[in-house]
């Protein structure tokens, strides 16, 4: 056994996660991301003196939200704070957050992992605003500054320190995301730093009750970095440990380029933040009432979803767990489920189907040109073996695409895809009568079209007069004049 092996990793989160909001937490400036830079900034976001901070009821309705989805008990009252520091992108020289009582306590996030789903505990969840952005490669010289984020609305979620390696930082990352998404409180987008996540790491020999010594690694903004950064701590710390060293509590950053990790400067780790209560916003007071009307309001669970989707609708876990990524694509599913059994081809539609066509499309299922009506129409036409699955598919289904307000039967009949059981009937007959007549094909071929009236009657005869004479007629010059 390898000395790492006789080691357990634990792991606690700090996820920063950006809200939607249309403005900022404490003033109406504009949160869209990728405007110039310092357009989205007033005399508020800019700290002048004079100014008051105002909040915004989005924040407080989606940290409730986010809150009642976790099982997260809600603070009826709860305060803001404000956190000192002197930094660049920090005009106001402090940030204000919730301290001494944040809005949500307690809660948990259920996650799928390999071997089965775990529980992973909240600590609590707090509402704060975001600092500006510092960009240090763009001038050979100087430091710019951009406070367009200054002030945008943040939820901090902190986890309890159960995670136990990158895998599952990796679940719970993801499961939150999925999650903020379904809620419509955050896009959850790390390329844009909507969601970030500091990592809390320490070791301990497996068995040990009591935790290690942690470290902090700031600011991960994608999971291939927290994997990475996990893991080179890990062993880092198992080394110095085995060593006979001790873990200092630090805080870190991580470098991607050399794959590990480094205290940041001493000055910043030795923080004193002086937190005291924000004199200008008054304590949050959330009714019962708003918090009734929230919980009403609330989607499904994701993982309730995937779980349904799994256990009503029949679907492998692969399935279930595509169709479930997006709450849009789960609610257009359970739709059409409404109007057909057939959930494995109703499945196959959105995963083979409809999915490629909006990636391809770069659109969404809200544009998508073809109506659930059609589309539970088209499932129909399978089902009713009016449409052979592979003609549906390769033909009935671009030409949908090219004509969402045609019917698909429609559609169907204009290309000539109906195979009704009448037409396989009248089919068989058909090729019968011209099997045992060779020498009158081969006169009717030569010109003496005339017996097609021959033809006609044999046919009637063997069909016992069931035959449609228009579609007999039909099927006949078609086989005969081939
Ligand atoms: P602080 O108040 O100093 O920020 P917290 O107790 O709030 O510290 O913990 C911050 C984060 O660190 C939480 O996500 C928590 O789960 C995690 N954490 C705390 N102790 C440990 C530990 N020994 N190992 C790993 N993570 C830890
Ligand atoms: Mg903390």
């Amino acid at each position: 056994m390898s000395i790492y092996d006789q080691y357990e990793t634990v792991i606690g989160l700090e996820i920063h996660v950006q809200l939607a909001t249309k403005s900022k937490a404490f003033c109406s400036d504009d949160t869209t991301f990728g405007a110039s830079p310092n357009t989205h900034v007033s005399a508020i976001s800019l700290g002048h003196p004079g100014t008051l901070p105002r909040l915004n009821k989005k924040q407080i309705e989606y940290a409730v939200k986010l809150g009642l989805a976790l099982g997260s008990e809600i603070s009826l009252k709860s305060y803001f704070d404000r956190k000192n520091y002197f930094y660049t992108d920090l005009p106001k020289g402090y940030q204000i957050t919730q301290d001494r009582l944040p809005i949500c306590i307690g809660g948990e996030l259920e996650v799928r992992l390999k071997d089965g789903n775990k529980k992973i505990r909240i600590h609590h969840i707090h509402m704060e605003e975001d600092a500006g952005k510092s960009i240090h490669d763009q001038d050979p010289k100087n430091t710019l500054v951009d406070l367009n984020r200054a002030g945008v609305p943040l939820l901090e979620i902190v986890s309890e320190p159960d995670l136990r390696s990158a895998e599952e930082v990796d679940a719970f990352m993801t499961g939150m995301r999925q999650l903020v998404r379904y809620l419509e409180v955050s896009d959850g987008n790390m390329q844009e730093g909507s969601m970030r996540c500091d990592v809390n790491v320490s070791v301990r020999k497996k068995g040990d009750t009591t935790l290690g010594q942690r470290c902090e690694i700031k600011n991960l903004n994608s999971m291939r970095y927290a994997r990475k950064a996990i893991e080179f701590e890990t062993s880092r710390q198992i080394d110095l440990i085995e060593s006979g060293g001790k873990v200092a509590q630090e805080t870190l950053n991580f470098n991607p380029s050399t794959g590990k990790t480094a205290p940041i400067r001493d000055k910043e780790n030795a923080h004193d933040y002086r937190y005291f209560p924000e004199p200008d916003l008054p304590p949050v007071i959330i009714s019962k009432a708003f918090i009734s009307e929230l919980e009403k309001a609330q989607p499904p669970h994701p993982l309730a979803l995937f779980n349904q989707f799994q256990k009503k609708y029949k679907l492998s876990e692969y399935d279930a767990n595509l169709l479930t990524e997006e709450k849009l694509t789960a609610l257009f599913f359970i739709d059409l489920a409404q109007h057909s059994k057939n959930y494995k081809a109703i499945s196959n539609l959105i995963i083979n189907k409809i999915n490629p066509y909006l990636s391809e499309s770069n659109t969404g299922l809200n544009d998508f040109p073809i109506s659930k009506k059609h589309l539970s129409e088209f499932i129909q036409l399978i089902d009713e073996n009016k449409v052979s699955n592979s003609m549906a598919y390769q033909r009935l289904f671009p030409e949908m695409l090219k004509n969402g307000e045609k019917a698909p039967l429609d559609l169907a009949e204009k290309l000539n895809l109906i195979q009704s059981s009448d037409s396989d009937f009248l089919e068989q007959i058909v090729d019968e009568v011209l099997a045992k007549n060779p020498d009158k094909v081969a006169t009717y071929k030569k010109g003496k079209k005339g017996l097609i009236g021959f033809f006609m009657g044999e046919v009637m005869r063997a069909s016992k007069g069931k035959a449609d004479p228009k579609k007999t007629n039909g099927l006949l010059a078609k086989k005969l004049n081939v």
